[in-house]
């Protein structure tokens, strides 16, 4: 073994690691194998990692085989697309269970022990209730809605959605795998500020996480400004543009705000965010932001300000996104992607960034916590061979050392 990180990202150095199988946890990480007591499993040139988290996604699209439309086209042209396949694609509350289940195993395969997924369901039975040991699952029940009525409706939804019991037993129980409910307002051009300030509410009274799509193209920030543009057109195509809800003159500020008194806020893609609006986020102890590497790369040519954000903020989640972007939901392939890309982040704040978010979901010594990388010799920092582009995932340290058996 070539070495392991401790659960913040720490590095440890390492040869052999002593667990109890019986229980499924690592009792001692040894430098020097002559400490080791019993038998020896070499399991080659690895890195152990504790298991990631994949911070957005949409598990419902995972049946889409390559990214919708082409790189680099208009993001509401995009937009067009996913709605005609969601409404080709997910009509029955079967195909959509299906799809979430697949894209729950892709998401997990992709080395994540935690995911926040958004959903779109249309009644809560449409949802299936996951338990896996593996993974800790956030679902975001997506909720869209201008006018008075829809907004409404969404609003109602949404209380019955955190009020499930799995919600409440599942938290209560303060289990690291599980699944948990949460809310997201869609994203502003689809949710009106009203809503969004009435789902912070039912949040903050719950105790239940939100995320929200916000200045995710400039198309979204001319529709607030002058409430004109490519998404007036898209909104009067699909008969909801109401003039009253977009008086124009706002900014993604207004929507940090209506959003404060959350019980949490991750605030996915912020691409177009000002800095005003960046520091606003930095300032709140309950607001992340998400980024989603390989989306963001699908849509735009110039890079994302990580390492200026990361500054600002401290740490910033990673996301896959959906398959309607991205070609798959492979947390681990998104940070190497980011540690090929942006040579001014180093892979150490990369790692310790992603984990430190992470650490309620991968703290700990069950072997399900850790994942096995294996990792190119001829690269001397374990950061960077973990990460590195020839470094591949293997499994979860418990799975892995079962088939290895
Ligand atoms: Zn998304």
């Amino acid at each position: 073994m070539l070495g392991a990180f401790d659960q913040r990202g720490g590095e440890r150095a390492g040869g052999v690691v002593t667990v109890d199988e019986k229980r499924g946890v690592i009792l001692a990480v040894h430098a020097d194998p002559t400490q080791a007591e019993g038998p020896i499993t070499d399991l080659g040139d690895v890195i152990l990692l504790p298991a990631l988290v994949n911070a957005h996604t949409h598990c419902e699209l995972s049946d889409i085989r390559e990214p919708l439309g082409r790189p680099g086209m208009p993001f509401v042209d995009w937009i067009r697309e996913v709605i005609a396949w969601k409404e080709a694609n997910l009509a029955t509350p079967q195909a959509r269970q299906n799809a979430i289940r697949r894209g729950w195993l892709e998401v997990k395969r992709g080395g994540a022990a935690r995911v926040c997924d958004v959903v779109s369901a249309l009644r809560y039975g449409d949802l299936p209730v996951y338990d896996d040991p593996l993974l800790h699952a956030e679902s975001h029940l997506e909720l869209m809605g201008h006018a008075l009525g829809w907004a409404e409706d969404a609003l109602l939804k949404a209380r019955e959605f955190v009020g499930r019991p799995q919600a409440s037993r599942r938290v209560a129980a303060g289990r690291r795998s599980g699944w948990q409910a949460g809310l997201s307002p869609h994203a502003p051009y689809t949710a009106s500020l009203e809503l969004v300030a009435s789902i912070a509410d039912v949040s903050r009274k719950a105790a239940c996480p939100v995320s929200i799509h916000l200045a995710e193209s400039e198309e979204e920030l001319e529709l607030l400004a002058t409430g004109g543009g490519p998404f007036r057109e898209l909104l009067l195509e699909r008969g909801i543009y109401r003039k009253e809800h977009f008086p124009g003159g706002r900014t993604p500020l207004d929507y940090l705000e209506a959003l404060r008194p959350a019980a949490a806020v991750s605030v996915i893609h912020g691409t177009f965010l000002s800095d005003a609006e960046i520091d606003f986020i930095a300032r709140q102890p309950n607001f992340r932001l998400v980024y989603c590497p390989r989306t963001h790369a699908y849509f735009h040519d110039r890079s994302w300000p990580l390492a200026r954000r990361l500054a600002r903020c401290g740490s910033v989640l990673i996301g896959t996104d959906s398959r309607a972007s991205n070609p798959d939901l492979s947390i681990f392939d998104e940070l190497k992607f980011v540690s090929a890309t942006a040579p001014d982040v180093s892979p150490r704040d990369l790692i310790a960034g992603s984990l430190s978010a992470s650490a309620a979901s991968s703290a700990g010594n069950r072997l399900n916590d850790w994942l096995v990388i294996e990792a190119p010799t001829d690269v001397a920092d374990p950061y960077e061979a973990a990460l590195h582009v020839r470094a591949t995932l293997k499994g979860f340290l418990y799975e892995w050392r079962s088939r290895d058996a």
